[in-house]
């Protein structure tokens, strides 16, 4: 994924006066993620089983374990083996769509995208997405002799798998009314290497959720709502309302910041409007299989708007943090479970 340069720099602006207006942090309700006794002042009761970071944690490291996914390599595939085998464990009916996707430097990748069906006959669909690719070059990173090698992606990538996957586990064990569509993209982050000079126009970034977009797993697809999750694992992660969210799915954008809120996790989700990011949500919202909203990780502190360990070989599994896990597992599935 990728800001949209133009709002970038908006989006640091603004950005400055965040911590002076938390408008979700009224007095009656100061809560930090860390404080067993303010969360004990909550009026609002959680609807949604126990969600548990340990075992998102666990599916992130797993990944992680079989070393950067890049398309075409056996890494890759042995993850997406992975991947659909726990699917199948967590009582998914599973399909696997696969493309070949061309890049900005004409390679032809072997991409799957992996989807888990939840009650496939119920009408109402929500749609629970992440990437499971890593970015091929680690054009971020400090030391300019490793900017040609791939990243581990334990945040980027493996994050938002880990906690889909937990909730696939909490699907298995908890029947819900609605049906529940998990898709794990392929090729978001092959987007061109900000050391290239020569700018190949193109939409690079995103190349599974466009061919899926295009190609829905079953004609005519249409979620009620869609769900992005993507860097959703790091330590003191803030997610701010993406722009792009905000335009195509306000309603959902301000319900799920709502239920975080009232979960206890506002420190996570900030009340205010973030920039526009290209990422696997804007095919799905373009081409309207679903408004979706992406739940992303940005930063005030950075020059490129993400976190220090964007797109360099600092984004391991030292990043990742079980509270924020819990924060963003709990969110979601909170969501889902207060859905009529
Ligand atoms: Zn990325």
């Amino acid at each position: 994924m990728i800001y949209n340069k133009v709002f970038i720099l908006s989006f640091i602006v603004v950005g400055t006066l965040l911590l002076a207006s938390c408008s979700a942090c009224n007095s009656s309700k100061t809560i930090t993620k860390d404080s067993q006794e303010s969360s004990t002042i909550m009026s609002y009761t959680q609807i949604s089983p126990e969600f548990d970071a340990d075992s998102a944690f666990l599916f992130t490291k797993q990944q992680v374990e079989f070393g950067p996914r890049v398309p075409n390599s056996a890494a890759h595939k042995a993850c997406g083996d992975f991947l659909v085998s726990k699917l199948k464990q967590y009582g998914a009916e599973v399909i696997e769509q696969k493309a070949t996707l061309k890049t900005y430097d004409g390679i032809s990748l072997d991409a799957r995208n992996i989807i888990g069906v939840y009650n496939p006959d119920t009408e109402k669909r929500i749609l629970l997405f992440a990437h499971w690719d890593t970015r091929p070059f680690a054009d971020q990173d400090k030391d300019k002799t490793m900017r040609t090698q791939p990243i581990l992606g334990a945040n980027d990538g493996g994050s938002g798998v880990g906690v889909l996957l937990e909730v696939a586990r909490q699907l298995n064990e908890t029947s819900i009314d609605i049906g529940i569509d998990i898709i794990f993209f392929d090729a978001e982050d092959w987007g061109q290497p900000n050391y290239e000079t020569n700018y190949v126009q193109g939409d690079w970034y995103c190349l599974g959720s466009q061919f899926w977009a295009e190609n829905p797993h079953i004609p005519n697809y249409r979620a009620n709502f869609g769900i992005l999750l993507d860097m959703v694992g790091a330590k003191d992660a803030t997610f701010y309302k993406e722009g792009y969210s905000v335009q195509y799915a306000s309603n959902r954008t301000e319900k799920i910041w709502d239920v975080a809120s009232q979960l206890g996790y506002g420190s996570f989700f900030i009340n205010k409007k973030g920039g526009y990011i290209t990422d696997d949500h804007v095919p799905v919202n373009q081409l309207h299989r679903a408004p979706s909203v992406n739940i992303i990780h940005t930063s005030e502190d950075s020059s490129h708007g993400f976190g220090e360990f964007w797109h360099t070989h600092n984004d391991d599994m030292s990043v990742i943090d079980r509270s924020t896990l819990k924060a963003v597992g709990q969110t979601v599935m909170e969501v889902l479970f207060t859905e009529k």
